[in-house]
């Protein structure tokens, strides 16, 4: 069902596969075209080391960016989006977690909503603690409060203290 009311949420964007720049901009522009939604900013590009589970498993860089959208989709309609643009954009799932990837799309807020289940959890489960996530995401709303965690500006200054990732703007 379509809610009368706009939501506003905000996208992590993440690539390190098959031109990791370019597939960013292009799911930046298919995010705008999502059924009764439409992107209201971006953030900067920004490079981060991947995440890895085993350091002997080489990956490329990633690139990241947050996208600010307004929907009228509820958040299961809107994950169910976010992954068919994963998949349009050649992204393969693998038993391994954080595998290199063409293209990753986490909802990381929907309004003040907070819910959980294995399916969709947001506030994303660990988006207060990713110098990638929390960067772009005060470039563009540095006023931002995240549900059960506190203020983005408070976050994203905590994470230059103790993430030890790199993400540095492109
Ligand atoms: P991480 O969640 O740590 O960033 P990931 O993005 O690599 O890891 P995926 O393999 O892309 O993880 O997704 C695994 C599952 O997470 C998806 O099938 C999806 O249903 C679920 N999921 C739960 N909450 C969210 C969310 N907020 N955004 C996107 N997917 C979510
Ligand atoms: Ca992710
Ligand atoms: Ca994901």
């Amino acid at each position: 069902m379509i809610q009368p009311e706009k939501m506003r949420v905000y996208i992590g964007l993440g690539s390190n596969l098959n031109d990791p720049i370019a597939q960013i901009k292009t799911a930046l522009a298919a995010l705008d075209a999502i059924p009764e939604t439409c992107s209201i900013r971006h953030s900067s590009l920004y490079r981060s080391a991947p995440l890895t589970l085993n350091a002997t498993v080489m990956q490329p860089d990633y690139i990241n960016a947050v996208a600010a959208l307004d929907t009228r989709l509820e958040p299961m309609q809107l994950l169910a989006e976010l992954q068919a643009l994963e998949q349009h954009q050649g992204r393969t799932r693998s038993a391994q977690r954080w595998a290199a990837r063409t293209l990753d799309l986490d909802l990381l807020l929907y309004a003040d909503r907070q819910c959980k289940s294995e399916e969709l959890t947001v506030p994303h489960p660990r988006l207060h603690e990713r110098s990638f996530v929390l960067y772009p995401l005060f470039e563009i709303a540095p006023d931002l409060h995240v549900p059960g965690q506190g203020s983005v500006r408070v976050l994203a200054a905590r994470c230059r203290i103790h993430d030890t990732l790199s993400c540095s703007l492109l």
